[in-house]
């Protein structure tokens, strides 16, 4: 497919490169072929990109014959990737590009994959996300793990870091927790900040995700579940005893570490050092104890 016949017009000087959307527009062509590479879009598989931007990553996945979706919310960029990628009226060729205009995180992905567009999914996610607002992206993509087999993404290496923890250390937390728990991660690659333009402060990674079909460990209540990682990671220099007894009101203290010393938990444990099983273990305990006068 000809797909650069349109691309010599369509630049974006970096000064006009927008700070407040997150925008680091990827240039180099060895990236772009890893990211390419690390997703490997079967032919006619349909992946989801957030953030086209230019469009330069949406143009290597049209080569590979992938269909795209890609949610832009620059209104500037709207006409831009809509010249660069629509096809001629009188083509013959299937129509493989949607350009969804608006912000990722208020888009309803079950309404727009299965009810406007009627995809067959899961579908793939390939994407150089805005840096500003990955962790809400990842939590939405979770939210929404029925629609996806696995997600390619950049971000800064900062967060990665923090995604690949392991327990007890400093990076580990609610971010940790709440992904791993849905997904297998692969470290992909690190990518220097000269690689793009303009250049962000920071080195960022290309992570591969793997959705599993159910969470590593059963989660009974997912939203207890979340509210707790929420408790436990904001006092994270705290004893767990401390969290815990703002969610459950209806006990006193010495009554809740009685419960806790008797279901294996140390009260006095930081919240860094449980793994995730045992916080899922945690917050399954948390809802036996709670009555519904609780902050559940
Ligand atoms: N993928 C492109 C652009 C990356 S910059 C490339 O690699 O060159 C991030 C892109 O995300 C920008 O185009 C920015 O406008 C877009 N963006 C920022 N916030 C967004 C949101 N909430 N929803 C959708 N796109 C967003």
């Amino acid at each position: 497919m000809n797909l650069t016949s349109n691309s010599a017009s369509f630049k974006i000087s970096p000064r006009k490169a927008k700070k407040r959307l997150g925008q680091h527009f990827l240039r180099d062509k060895g990236v772009i072929a890893k990211i390419i590479d690390l997703a490997a879009p079967a032919a006619g598989e349909t992946v989801l990109e957030i953030g086209p931007g230019e469009g330069v990553l949406t143009e290597a996945l049209l080569a590979r014959d992938a269909h795209v979706i890609a949610v832009e919310t620059d209104k500037d960029l709207w006409q831009p990737l809509t010249e660069r990628f629509s096809l001629p009226p009188d083509s013959e060729r299937p129509v493989n590009f949607h350009l969804e205009k608006g912000d990722f995180l208020k888009l309803d992905l079950d309404k727009l994959f299965l009810q406007d567009l009627q995809l067959s999914t899961p579908v793939a996610v390939v994407a150089n996300i805005p840096y500003q607002i990955t962790t809400p992206i990842l939590f939405r993509l979770i939210k929404y793990r029925h629609l996806f087999s696995r997600a390619i993404l950049m971000m800064q290496e900062e967060v990665a870091v923090r995604l690949l923890a392991a327990p007890g250390g400093r990076d580990y937390g609610r971010l940790t927790v709440g992904v791993g728990t849905h997904c297998d991660i692969n470290p992909g690659f690190k990518v220097a900040p000269g690689s793009f333009s303009p250049p962000p402060k920071v080195w960022s990674r290309v992570l591969r995700f793997e959705f599993l079909a159910q969470p590593r460990y059963k989660i009974t209540d997912q939203a207890l579940f979340d509210r707790l990682l929420l408790a436990l990671f904001s006092q994270r220099r705290k004893q767990i005893i401390n969290p815990l007894k703002g969610i459950l009101t209806n006990l006193k203290r010495d009554e809740i570490c009685e419960k806790l010393v008797a279901a294996g938990f140390a009260p006095d444990a930081r919240p860094a050092t449980l793994t995730p099983e045992e916080m899922i273990r945690l917050a399954d305990c948390v809802g036996q104890w709670a009555k519904k006068s609780c902050k559940l």
